[in-house]
């Protein structure tokens, strides 16, 4: 009974002190990407670039221009996932409010949040160190002191993309001179200075290469997700629908998923644009397609069973932001074998 109570008290404290130690952490974070990004473009002019030749020629001016292309990108992608607001339930789910103490019959208990009162879509989860429902939630990232949802998921995904690729290409720089001086002891190039910081180089070959390999896994991550329109959150609830249709001998697929290009386009906001394929890398030269879709009601034909939030035949609705419905598609998603 004492211990119960105890546990309670510890639960209690990490429920209220979690929030709490991810906005006094999170700053933290944010200064140490802004400072790493700092440091490798100082270090660029001053360590790394010095040993491929004098300033001023064409090698120096491209290579350069390429790194602080990169940098920009990273800079700006970084600032958008953590200004831009991840996303929350449209007004038409905030008007089904529950009154105390009244049952609302129009309310569905399953979507109703108890923290926000007011009934979410389907694809909204309540976020604890926000305090607030976030519409596609994938999780919160204390690295952008944000949630990471529906709005954002691409700023997010570009962030990733271009921290995989700047580290790449100054490893690409850096691990030669860095390799040539500690394992071979021999000058790197005739252009070499007299004294380099030995801890520096080392610093700016071996950091760039992990963060490449722990950086890029996670953009490929989100690039899966993206691409098969799903969230973190949905992908284990989706894994689980496979496992429990394929017990019953049954395929199951998402009915979310309308196939990797249509996925891309419509979270890129890029639907119709014949050059989809590129100009996602560049967010800013377009104007995002209205057609965002921001929920994907499924009903169930309880006809044919129930199979989770998904049901073996479901008809997907897919509203636009203004609450039209714009799509009806009754896809069929799962076909016995
Ligand atoms: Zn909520
Ligand atoms: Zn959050």
């Amino acid at each position: 009974m004492h211990q119960t109570s105890i546990q309670k008290k510890l639960l209690t404290a990490g429920r209220d002190g979690l929030p709490l130690a991810f906005k006094i952490i999170s700053p933290v974070f944010i200064l140490v990407a802004v400072g790493l990004a700092g440091t490798a473009v100082y270090q660029w002019f001053h360590l790394v670039m010095p040993m491929y030749g004098p300033p001023y020629t064409a090698f120096y001016f491209v290579s350069t221009g390429i790194g602080i292309f990169l940098v920009s990108q990273i800079l700006l992608h970084y600032y958008n996932c953590i200004m831009v607001s991840p996303g929350s339930p449209g007004p038409d789910d905030r008007q089904c409010k529950r009154t105390p103490g009244l049952r609302d019959v129009d309310c569905d208990d399953n979507n109703y949040c108890k923290h926000c009162k007011f009934v979410t879509g389907e694809d909204t989860q309540h976020c604890f160190i926000c305090g607030r429902c976030v519409t596609d939630l994938d999780h919160h990232c204390p690295w952008i002191m944000n949630c990471v949802g529906r709005d954002n998921h691409k700023y997010f995904f570009l962030f990733l993309f271009y921290v995989t690729t700047g580290c790449l290409y100054l490893a690409c720089f850096s691990v030669p001179p860095f390799y040539t001086i500690t394992y071979y002891h021999k000058r790197f190039s005739e252009f070499q200075p007299r004294r380099i910081d030995h801890g520096m180089l080392s610093l700016c070959a071996i950091l760039p290469m992990t963060l490449t390999v722990a950086v890029g896994g996670m953009m490929l991550w989100h690039c899966y997700l993206l691409g098969t329109a799903q969230t973190s959150p949905e992908f284990a609830l989706n894994c689980h629908s496979k496992l429990r249709a394929y017990k019953k001998g049954q395929r199951w697929s998402n009915p979310k998923d309308m196939g990797f290009a249509k996925n891309w386009q419509t979270r890129f906001g890029l639907e119709n644009n014949n050059f989809w394929f590129i100009l996602w890398l560049f967010p800013y030269v377009y104007e995002p397609s209205k057609k965002n879709y921001d929920r994907v009601e499924i009903e169930e034909d309880l006809e044919d069973g129930r199979l989770g939030n998904h049901g073996p035949s479901s008809s997907a609705i897919i509203k636009s932001h203004a609450g039209a419905v714009s799509i009806q598609q009754r896809a069929q998603t799962v076909h016995h074998v």
